[in-house]
């Protein structure tokens, strides 16, 4: 029987390396060229460098097709960029310039529902005997997630609201459009991949609303086809759901997904200053898939921000992003999160314009910002951090940057160490000849004479040197009592290089 995961790695997108990290940049929001107090494609453009430098190798961008809203999560054409963003032409030009800087693109597509105002809905909608009648969903009598519509006496499906009627994706039709659009944006506009939105509700059976059968069938059918014609390209879904749920989109889906488990663990984690529930959710992807095929973050464009989920605590956001960033996977960073941007509910409000400078409008527009920013602006910005060796952001810029550059990070086992003391997380990740140790002490008091030890043999037999103490491991290869640092900060992490002291070789025994 072929295993999972030898199944997935036949699957591996070879567009995007590994040890990358993927950006997710909120276009309206992004920086504004033309003073409209709209971000744009081309202030994108402009912003390119700090995204190099930033050391992200990928951006996801959420909408950017046409639509009503200012979100653009409800398309009204697909294969038009929204003119409040640019021009198609505009977008060839930031994915050329993102090219030339080592930047994969990703864009959102959202398949399982267009705009209400969309031309093909209307027509269905209004048009007696519309081609297009059986590419959306009716009924004659009322339901959950059933509108009126306002032509005639019935009503049509939209999951999310009236505004986003459902596509039916049991029409050939519509699942053969799918894949025209998305040939339009890897043959025409040049894109790298596509972060799928709100996949698990494609097609819905009888109360059943998300993970049927249809909708692998579909995803299937679509993976299979943007492989056979653009086999780097990367596709990422949105199965906001458990890990146990995420397992049935392998392997021969979607290429990856992201893993919400794994964000609210580390999340947890470091608000509760405690290790217990950080690791198992890891080591069960771990074992099932290869890293590039599952996506830990932190925070994305629907969830309250981390530097305010954390009271503020910015010794706790280092925390979560160091965990992040040294923990296994293929991880993306919410634009903002580098900076410790705050924002709660109402969805704008985590949305609102990135702060780049300490001057008006924290130099995200030469006009009226589309969206109040956040009262932080001020002191969390590009202008004031970039010179904080001690920065948020200058913390995301090393490890993002180590990441890459070294092996054990970029795509080493998980080895999680056992401590002495339930507030420290302690791992190895160990790969390509390196081994890396990460200690982070969650909780809110200093440690001293903290011991890590593993379960069961983990590295060659010899001495290592580390930060501080000399690490001794025996012939069975286990590590025992090993003090790495004599004290342990509050709230801190420790990252270091373990470096055999000699050749490792095993000790002969007498
Ligand atoms: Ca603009």
């Amino acid at each position: 029987m072929i295993s999972v995961a030898a199944l997935a790695a036949t699957l591996l997108s070879a567009g995007i390396p590994a040890g990358s990290v993927c950006y997710e940049i909120f276009v309206r929001s992004f920086y504004d060229s033309d003073a409209d107090g709209v971000g744009d494609v081309n202030g994108l453009i402009q912003k390119l460098d700090y995204v190099r430098d930033l050391g992200a190798r990928c951006i996801w961008l959420m909408p950017v097709a046409e639509s009503p809203s200012y979100h653009g999560y409800d398309v009204t054409n697909y294969y038009r960029v929204d003119p409040d963003y640019g021009t198609n032409d505009d977008f060839k030009r930031l994915v050329a310039e993102a090219h030339r800087r080592g930047i994969s693109v990703l864009v959102d597509l959202v398949l399982n529902h267009v705009s209400s105002e969309h031309p093909l809905f209307q027509d269905a909608l209004r048009k007696p005997g519309s081609a297009y009648r059986d590419w959306f969903r009716w009924s004659a009598t009322p339901g959950h997630n059933w509108h009126r519509s306002p032509a005639r006496d019935e009503y049509y499906y939209g999951f999310f609201w009236s505004g986003m009627p459902d596509l039916n994706f049991e029409n050939p039709a519509v699942r053969e459009e799918a894949k025209q659009v998305a040939r339009f944006w890897l043959r025409e506009m040049g894109v790298d991949g596509f972060r799928l939105d709100a996949v698990r509700h494609l097609i819905e059976t009888g109360d059943s609303t998300a993970n049927t059968s249809g909708t692998h069938a579909v995803l299937r059918d679509f993976g299979q086809y943007v492989r056979s014609i653009a086999p780097d390209a990367l596709t990422i879904g949105e199965v906001w759901d458990s890990t146990g749920v995420l397992l049935t989109y392998y392997p021969d889906q979607l290429d990856a997904y992201f893993a919400f488990e794994l964000s609210d663990g580390i999340l947890e984690a470091v608000r509760s200053g405690s290790a217990s529930k950080l690791f198992p959710g890891y080591l069960r992807l771990q074992r099932e898939l290869p890293a590039s095929r599952w996506a830990p973050f932190l925070r994305n464009h629907d969830q309250t921000r981390t530097l305010t989920l954390l009271g503020g605590d910015v010794a706790r956001a280092k925390l979560a992003a160091t965990l992040l960033l040294t923990l296994p996977g293929l991880p993306f960073v919410y634009y903002g999160e580098e900076l410790g941007m705050t924002g709660d509910k109402p969805d704008e409000r985590l949305r609102t314009p990135m702060q780049w400078t300490r001057g008006t409008a924290a130099g995200f527009t030469r006009g009226t910002p589309w969206e109040v920013l956040q009262p932080d602006s001020l002191t969390a910005n590009v202008e004031a951090q970039e010179g904080d060796t001690g920065s948020l952001l200058n913390l995301y810029r090393r490890l993002i940057h180590l990441r890459a550059e070294n092996a054990a990070l970029s795509s080493g086992e998980l080895v999680p160490l056992t401590a002495s003391n339930g507030a420290v997380a302690a791992y190895l990740r160990v790969g390509g000849g390196r081994t890396v140790l990460v200690v982070a002490n969650l909780g809110p008091t200093p440690l001293a004479g903290v011991t890590l030890s593993s379960r069961r043999g983990v590295l060659p037999a010899g001495r290592y040197r580390s930060a501080a103490t000399a690490l001794r491991v025996g012939p069975d290869g286990r590590i025992r009592a090993y003090v790495p640092l004599r004290s342990l900060e509050a709230k801190q992490s420790y990252v270091f290089e373990l470096s055999p002291a000699a050749a490792p070789r095993s000790v002969p025994r007498q």
